[in-house]
């Protein structure tokens, strides 16, 4: 049962210009948060037309950062989309805050303005959408929803996508971005927070670094003084040099990838599109999603067996796949600590049981991808309920 898939789900892509970049940086000899960190933060507030983007160890971390410095905290409601990553949840339950899990659109599974503003309540501090599989969640309406509340969005899938004509980064409060292996780019671990507010950057800046209000190349690089001040108890939390020579390598190439993953989507929908017991991803007319995950949906009243079973004939065919994600409403801790119960957010459990993540990278070829598409119809075809002819043939 346990073969390793010959496609396996997901994959990063590191070539040699990433291997140079790395190795110049451990030639410099700067480990830590330096120059090359910085240099990354500027391409990156640039690419994202931010004003600010901070580098951190992980997206984790900089929604953390985010909510922190935000003032969040004991007795305090951040709402979030029950269909998203754990981590989402976790930060808000780290700050002693509440998560208020809202349930998702059925066609795109972002998290639903309706549902965020049934919600609100006076405790409501933030609002945390996220842009599931790397399609843009409707912004318009929720920044309109939230009135003068932040929104931080969680943009772990979404580097390099376009909500309208702008992209992801510049157009809430705080925007977090991940650099997980699998993910559209990657620093191996590594995250971003970017913001438009001058002085929410600086206080993100100064908690992802104990508290303190100069970093080590202050302290030790060139004309530094070992001295510094502690404001508040912060968090370790920032990226290093060679991390960050990693993105920016990554980042100059990040457009091309994006490119390619839209065209194994593309190849997907038109491979897929007749199969009756499938329900495939949509892209809205006026967002450019990056297709970070390519999740369909199996209609199980159609099926004699469930998604789990679909998933184990495709791995015993060689097909590595997932599942986004498992609600976070359900999850055991979030029962007992919050109150979640399975029927909270119907939308999203029923997706859940739908579910499958098929590989989508840009190192998986054509021939890779009519693989996937040919061993799922075949699949879906032997599970098609038998029914009755209506009339003889
Ligand atoms: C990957 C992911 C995260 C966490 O990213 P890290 O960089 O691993 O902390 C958060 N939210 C979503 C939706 C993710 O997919």
């Amino acid at each position: 049962m346990n073969v390793i898939p010959a496609i396996p789900f997901a994959l990063p892509t590191i070539e040699q210009t990433d291997i140079a970049a790395v190795t110049d940086a451990l030639r410099r000899g700067w480990l830590t948060r330096g120059p090359g960190v910085e240099r990354f933060e500027q391409a990156f507030a640039a690419y994202t037309r931010s004003e600010r983007a901070l580098a951190v160890n992980s997206c984790t971390a900089a929604l953390h950062l985010a909510l922190a410095a935000l003032d969040v905290g004991e007795g305090d409601e951040v709402i979030v989309s029950t269909l998203t990553f754990v981590s989402a949840a976790n930060v808000v339950a780290h700050l002693g805050a509440k998560p208020v899990f809202v349930d998702v659109e059925p066609d795109t599974l972002n998290p639903d303005p309706a549902a965020i503003e049934r919600a609100i309540t006076p405790y409501t501090r933030v609002i945390m959408p996220v842009h599931y599989a790397g399609h843009p969640c409707d912004l318009d309406a929720i920044h309109a929803i939230a009135g003068g509340l932040p929104v931080v969005e969680d943009a772990a899938h979404a580097v390099g996508a376009r909500y309208h004509d702008a992209p992801i980064g510049g157009l809430s409060t705080v925007a977090c971005f991940s650099f997980y292996p699998t993910k559209n780019m990657t620093t191996a671990e590594g995250g971003m927070a970017t913001t438009n507010d001058a002085g929410l950057d600086e206080r993100m800046r100064r908690l992802s670094l104990h508290g303190m209000d100069r970093g080590a190349w202050a302290r030790y690089g060139p004309g530094g003084s070992a001295f510094y001040e502690i404001d508040e108890a912060g968090y370790k939390y920032n990226m290093t040099d060679p991390q960050a020579a990693l993105g920016l390598s990554q980042l100059a190439r990040l457009d091309a990838w994006n490119a390619r993953r839209a065209a194994i989507a593309a190849r997907y929908h038109s491979g897929l599109a007749d199969v009756p017991a499938l329900r495939l991803p949509v892209a809205r007319r006026d967002v450019s999603p990056v297709w970070h995950l390519y999740p369909v949906r199996v209609h199980l009243e159609r099926l004699d067996c469930d998604r789990n079973h679909i998933v184990a004939e495709l791995r015993q065919a060689g097909i590595g796949t997932s599942v986004h994600f498992i609600p976070v409403h359900t999850q055991p801790y979030y029962q007992r600590t919050f109150g979640g119960a399975w029927g909270d957010c119907p939308v999203a459990e029923a997706a859940f049981h739908e579910l499958i993540s098929l590989p989508i990278y840009p190192r998986l070829e054509d021939a890779q991808v009519d693989y996937v598409i040919e061993t799922l119809r075949a699949v879906l075809a032997r599970h098609e309920k038998k029914t009755v002819a209506a009339s003889p043939p």
